[in-house]
């Protein structure tokens, strides 16, 4: 049986495995972006696909914190219509 990595949700902190959760990444250029591969490099935060903690995670202030950077609102809408096509797609 092939055991399927488990990884926590930076919002509402429950395990879940590695592909049921999105992956964000920031890299050394400093770009903010989602890795729907899991293996880009750079400093990695995965959040759930429930639209609660989506929501939460998708805050300027909240990215900026978690990145330690500063993230523009473009950024944050980039991405947001990234996790939404993705969810879709499901
Ligand atoms: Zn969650």
């Amino acid at each position: 049986m092939k055991k399927i990595p488990q990884r926590t949700c930076v919002i509402c902190h429950l395990k879940f495995d590695k592909r049921d959760l999105f992956r964000i990444v920031s890299d050394k250029s400093g770009e903010i972006f989602f890795d729907p591969t899991g293996k880009a490099n750079g400093r990695g935060a995965y959040v759930c696909k429930s639209e609660a903690c989506v929501d939460q995670f998708l805050n300027k202030n909240y990215l900026e914190r978690a990145f330690k950077r500063k993230v523009e609102s473009d950024v944050v809408e980039t991405v947001r219509q990234q996790l939404s096509e993705k969810k879709q797609m499901k």
